[in-house]
């Protein structure tokens, strides 16, 4: 698989509302986008670093992953996300050939409308690692 960048970093917070003014008004970054993405029970906010995002994870539900990961850890560095240059289902039949367990088996639709796939943090020394889909410039 061919990785070109980090494309997000996922960040769990209680509240968007609450962390927001801390990138925009202390990091002087732009939120550019919020949102929904019901499949994970999840309101999201962006913000860009040269290539990179920054990706706030607010839970919607008390049965989002993100509000039980809130429940044992605190907020904090949930993910990090790698851009991948040759397709997501390319590299996850790569990776699940080298042993590495997954926890998608194929490529669902993420924030943004890009592909993606998490393997699990079993196989990645505890980071939970998402392969995402190269965004269309
Ligand atoms: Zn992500």
């Amino acid at each position: 698989m061919e990785i070109s960048h980090i494309e997000h970093l996922g960040i769990a917070v209680k509240s968007l509302e609450t962390a927001i003014p801390f990138y925009e008004g202390v990091l002087g970054l732009k939120c550019y986008s919020i949102e929904v993405v019901e499949d994970q029970k999840v309101k999201t906010a962006f913000f860009k670093i040269g290539q990179t995002k920054i990706e706030l994870l607010e839970p919607t539900s008390p049965e989002s992953a993100i509000a039980k990961f809130i429940e044992k850890k605190g907020e904090g560095i949930h993910h990090i996300a790698y851009c991948i240059q040759d397709g997501v289902a390319n590299a996850l039949a790569e990776v699940s050939e080298k042993g590495v367990q997954l926890i998608d088996k194929a490529p669902r639709r993420g924030a943004e409308g890009l592909d993606i796939a998490f393997l699990h943090p079993k196989s990645t020394a505890s980071v939970l690692t998402e392969l995402c889909e190269t965004p269309k410039q």
